[in-house]
């Protein structure tokens, strides 16, 4: 069945009250295919299935911190990218992140239109496997159709029951890895079957289960035919320059249309002297198509670009000894017979945007402060008169070691004219790996030495024992109380 045939889902018309404004799904038995595309698919599903699921278990050497290469350490607020690590305050590089990926969709959007539905999409990879699944246990389309029609029975309830229980392990195992990388992932695995993990872990795990069953075993297409809000928003990124996936109707049909093989329609010359198309209307392209759409009625929004009608029709026409390509990728300007080029103008543009955010996010890792300094007054009370006369200031100064090694940092002051800092002994201090540590530094001045009731000064921060030294300057107040201001010590 096709979705082109489905009755519209609102009828306005007051003579069919019979109509009803819901449509239950078509259920949706796509056949199997061999083929390049095909080829592809399984290659990025085995990479794609292969990094998810292993990556929680790949160890790292690091001097210090978690073994685990790939870690998102929530209670710790850091994340451990292999070598990177991704502190609270570097959260601007995941806004980048963010736009470099819309940009990256812009542009291969462009390009090659849903390319990102057909072969990458998370919804695309785990459909396919519960695809694969249903086909292991319920066998070809005509098995499965047969299966579904036939009335229940010990036979049907096993193998749809097992299907059920397959695609059930495969939504538990995805959910289960997921929570493994916010954890270390040998000890929480053990925690969780013990049944000692945080409950966040099994809260995580049995929401991700439950959306990855009902997503690709129950919903499948229609995730993105009706919930996706990208697939709703791609067609303002194509142009008639973008690849598509699309059936050649001048060929397919030429004057006389469609014409199954019989006689006097059998060779191509023939069909072509009865001005017949080369579709021998078989079929085969709509049995394999996952979202159950017919490819020859032009460019619809449901299609995923997922090539495998191309892998249909191309095995077709070479059993039957026909050229290759009457569904092919081609733009709409190629079908008219212009001359396209998907790098135009504007996905130069995307590229150029592109290209320039990436390199931003490069430089801005690669230049990242391997130290965080925070200086923050006190204002409760902003400043203290002490017994000798002076005013007091007191500053928190917060030291965020971000490398992987114990640093020394000496803490100076500049820019205050006979101004004292009382740190309490810690002038210098030791910071451990990735860790900080917070001082307080009290600041005492006469005001008569004070230049002004609001004076600007420094604290200096210099990296000891470094073979790059380091020195950052952290400019802040010191406040006299007016009534004060200028006046002497007799
Ligand atoms: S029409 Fe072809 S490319 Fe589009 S979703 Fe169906 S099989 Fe995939
Ligand atoms: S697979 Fe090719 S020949 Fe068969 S119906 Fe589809 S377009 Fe026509």
């Amino acid at each position: 069945m096709r979705i082109a045939d489905v009755p519209p889902l609102v009828c306005f018309c007051e003579t069919e009250m019979t109509q009803t404004a819901y449509q239950s799904r078509i259920p949706i038995y796509p056949r199997s295919v061999k083929g390049r595309f095909r080829n592809i698919k399984y290659a990025v599903l085995a990479l794609a299935y292969g990094v998810y699921f292993l990556l929680p278990w790949l160890r790292w050497e690091r001097d210090s911190g978690p073994e685990q290469a790939v870690l998102f350490d929530l209670v710790g607020r850091r994340f451990y990218v292999f070598d990177l690590v991704v502190y609270a305050q570097d959260i601007f590089w995941l806004a980048g992140l963010l736009i470099i990926f819309a940009l990256l969709l812009f542009f291969v959007t462009g390009v090659a239109g849903r390319v990102f539905c057909g072969y990458f999409c998370f919804q695309t990879l785990w459909t396919d496997v519960y695809i694969l699944i249903e086909r292991l246990v319920q066998g070809e389309r005509n098995a499965r159709i047969k299966l579904a029609n036939t009335p229940w029975s010990g036979n049907k309830v096993f193998k749809i029951g097992m299907t059920h229980l397959l695609w059930i392990s495969v939504a538990f195992v995805t959910g289960l890895s997921f929570t493994l990388y916010w954890g270390n992932a040998p000890v929480l695995i053990v925690k969780f079957f013990q049944g000692e993990a945080p409950f966040a872990a099994y809260a995580t795990t049995l929401f991700l289960t439950a959306t990855t069953y009902v997503m690709a075993g129950l919903a499948r297409e229609q995730v993105c035919t009706y919930m996706c809000p990208y697939a709703r928003f791609q067609g303002v990124m194509f142009d008639k320059d973008t690849l598509i996936v699309a059936y050649d109707e001048k060929r397919g049909e030429r004057e006389q249309g469609r014409h199954k093989p019989s006689k006097g329609y059998m060779d191509r010359e023939e069909r072509i002297g009865a001005e017949v198309g080369d579709c021998i209307d078989c079929g085969y392209c709509v049995q394999v198509c996952p979202v159950g759409i017919d490819i020859r009625n032009g460019l619809q929004y449901q299609c995923i670009s997922c090539a495998l009608c191309i892998d249909a029709c191309d095995t077709i026409m070479d059993n039957i000894g026909f050229p290759r390509g009457l569904i092919r990728y081609t733009s709409e300007k190629a079908l008219e017979g212009q001359k396209s080029n998907p790098l135009n103008l504007k996905n130069i543009g995307y590229a150029l945007v592109l290209l320039v955010t990436i390199g931003l996010l490069v430089w801005g890792i690669a230049h990242r402060t391997q130290v965080e300094i925070n200086v923050a007054q006190f204002r409760q009370p902003l400043w203290v008169m002490l017994s000798d006369g002076r005013i007091q200031n007191r500053y928190e100064i917060k030291i965020n070691n971000k490398t992987s090694h114990a640093v020394k940092y000496r803490i100076d002051m500049q820019g205050l004219d006979d101004a004292e800092v009382d740190l309490a002994g810690n002038r210098i201090v030791e910071v451990n790996p990735e860790s900080s540590i917070k001082l307080v530094a009290k600041v005492n001045q006469h005001p008569s030495r004070a230049e002004r009731v609001r004076q600007d000064f420094y604290f200096v921060i210099h990296q000891l024992d470094s073979s790059e030294p380091l020195e950052e300057h952290r400019k802040t107040v010191f406040y006299i109380p007016e009534k004060l201001f200028g006046s002497h010590d007799d």
